[in-house]
């Protein structure tokens, strides 16, 4: 709640301007109750004669004008035109300043929050998920909108208009308004009971709704899966069960809420009768005129629509400050991998990488890689293998610093990786993992992605080398065409071998190819494996393949096993070793065995 005010108070002009319109909307809402008693003393001429003298503003109002009492009528409709307009104008203006505030307020909350999200650290990525984050950059940022626009600017104008309601009821007739007070707990009591069962049934609901929206998300994310296991029946049923909860909660959300209304109303009209009793009494004693009563009358009935909308718009305020916390959340997690001080940007390198007793663990009760040491030279073919699980992934994680070593060092051409900024070292490394990440965007950007200004030959160059660029003027539009959420309208073998482009087309000194090569059948495979050949002449390769067959020829073979480089060598040299790459080996090739 504090920290709302204190982001709405960022924009200072525009809420005092706002503040300022407000003002003026209580003024005029002042002196609209003030017209009740001259309409009804002197226009309808009931009590011009009764009436005791007191401090009425519109008195003030008519000596200034000076109207005399028999002009009152003619000028009155008039005054009451202007008095409208001017609390139409200013709450105008007051509305609209808040809701500039808000939009405002909003806009550079969600660019930080993108801002935020997108420099995150990979290890941050592990533990949020993508609805989380999303209902943040959406759902929370519209709540805290919808506080500051509204709900911030009714509390401001809804209070001042009650203040103005209060004071012309002590004006009016003090002590009808201290018997009014002494009977009000009456109302209210009820009416916290009701708001406080709404609230709680409306969390309720909003959990089951929560409940559903998973289902969906599931099922229509998974229903390739659903229907192969023909479990249609099985998901209905699950769905049924949540909707049928959440109709439960609805239906005495809707009896609370229905109830709720006609019987404060009720309630209302009690007070209203226990009031009109007194005050006949009070005017037949000559206490008050029928004038002044009838705008305590307008005062007090005016006075529910203020209540009702500060009760509102605290709701919102509330739900807001939980929203606004959920924020700070991602805007305050700071990333763990950072450009440290002084870093600066890494010179244009060789490819000579080394790893020094690397040992790394995602999270600290489980190490998963152990005294992790090899030495690379310039323009040579790694190749890692080893089961799956075994840590080649994170290996090269580490030398990209989507994750930072937790013990050891990684060097790149004798510079320790950690010295320089991330902007420079991933430029010079180009990565092709075996998730394939595509954009909803035509063919040419994504090959080209990150690369502006470049040209078309290039990119034909690297579609050809990667064995995309058949595929690609096969399609209606060729390069111009757009290939879906994440690439959904290719097969995942040209998905991988236009993520292969991609990295072709901006030429790194170190590519990683992180099982590439593995949705490609063997006959795509035997296709680039020509590209892949020219393209790792020069440049430092990495290549994680389970196909050893892709391998085979690559300078220095390291096998992975449980976290530890257990062996190391080419090809040749490990066959005769008779360890975990020669058992690998023949697993593979069975009857190369046989012939050998
Ligand atoms: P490989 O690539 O050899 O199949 P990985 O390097 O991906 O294996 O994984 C090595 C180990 O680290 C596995 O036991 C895996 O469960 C674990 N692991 C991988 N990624 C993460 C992660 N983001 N958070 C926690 N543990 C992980
Ligand atoms: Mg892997």
């Amino acid at each position: 709640m504090f920290d709302l005010l204190k982001l709405t108070f960022r924009e200072k002009k525009l809420v005092a301007l706002s503040f300022l319109a407000t003002i003026f909307v209580a003024f005029f809402s002042y002196v609209f109750v003030d017209m009740v008693q001259p309409i009804i003393d002197e226009m309808f001429g009931l009590g011009a004669q009764t009436a005791p003298a007191k401090f009425r503003f519109m008195d003030v109002i008519f000596r200034w004008l000076s109207v005399g009492r028999e002009d009152i009528r003619n000028v009155l409709p008039l005054i009451v035109v202007v008095v409208i307009f001017g609390k139409g104008l200013f709450s105008f203006l007051s509305s609209f300043f808040m809701k500039v505030v808000g939009n405002k307020i909003v806009k550079s909350m969600r660019d930080d929050l993108y801002g935020r999200i997108l420099y995150q650290s990979t290890s941050y990525f592990d533990r949020v998920t993508t609805g989380d984050l999303m209902a943040r950059l959406t759902n929370d940022v519209d709540k805290i909108q919808q506080a500051v626009s509204s709900a911030m600017s009714d509390m401001i104008e809804e209070s001042f208009i009650l203040a103005a309601l209060l004071v012309q009821m002590f004006v009016r007739d003090w002590q009808l308004a201290l018997m009014s007070f002494v009977i009000t707990p009456l109302a209210v009591v009820p009416l916290a009971a009701f708001s406080r069962q709404l609230k709680k049934k409306g969390l309720q609901s909003q959990v089951r709704m929560g409940q559903i929206y998973d289902l969906l998300h599931e099922t229509i994310g998974g229903n390739k899966i659903v229907k192969a296991f023909t479990m249609e029946q099985f998901e209905l049923k699950k769905f049924l069960k949540a909707t049928a909860g959440y109709f439960r909660i609805n239906l005495k959300l809707a009896w609370i809420s229905s109830l709720s209304s006609p019987f404060m109303e009720f309630i209302g009209g009690a007070v209203g009768a226990f009031i009109l009793f007194i005050g006949t009494k009070r005017i037949a004693a000559g206490l008050i005129s029928p004038g002044d009563f009838g705008a305590y009358i307008m005062a007090i009935f005016w006075m529910f629509m203020p209540i009702k909308r500060l009760s509102r718009a605290n709701n919102v305020i509330q739900q807001a400050a939980g929203c606004y916390g959920r924020i700070q959340e991602v805007l305050q997690s700071p990333s763990q991998v950072q450009d440290s001080d002084g870093a600066y940007a890494l010179p244009e390198v060789k490819g000579h990488v080394r790893f020094e007793d690397v040992g790394f663990s995602y999270d600290k009760d489980r190490p998963v890689l152990f005294d992790v040491d090899f030495e690379v030279q310039p323009n040579k073919m790694v190749a890692i293998v080893g089961l799956s699980g075994a840590g080649k992934t994170t290996i090269i994680n580490l030398l990209s610093r989507f994750y930072e070593p937790t013990s050891g060092r990684i060097t790149i051409d004798g510079i320790d990786i950690r010295d320089v900024t991330l902007a420079s070292l991933r430029s010079q490394i180009g990565l092709v993992t075996q998730d394939i990440i595509l954009f909803n965007d035509s063919v040419r950007n994504n090959i080209a992605y990150g690369l502006e200004q470049m040209p078309e030959d290039r990119i034909v160059a690297a579609a050809r080398a990667a064995e995309c660029h058949g595929f690609i003027t096969e399609l209606p539009e060729g390069y111009a065409a757009m290939i879906g959420e994440r690439g959904s309208l290719l097969s995942s073998g040209q998905r991988q071998r236009l993520a292969i482009a991609r990295a072709l087309l901006k030429d790194p000194p170190i590519l990683i190819l992180d099982e590439a090569t593995s949705a490609l059948d063997s006959e795509s495979e035997r296709l680039i494996q020509t590209a892949l050949a020219n393209i790792m002449k020069n440049r430092t390769t990495f290549v994680i393949a389970h196909r050893l067959s892709t391998i085979r020829n690559a300078d220095m073979i390291l096998v992975v096993d449980k976290g530890r480089i257990t062996e190391s060598g080419t090809h040749e040299a490990l066959m005769k070793k008779e360890g975990i790459y020669r058992m690998l080996h023949d697993l593979q090739f069975p009857e190369v065995e046989e012939t050998a």
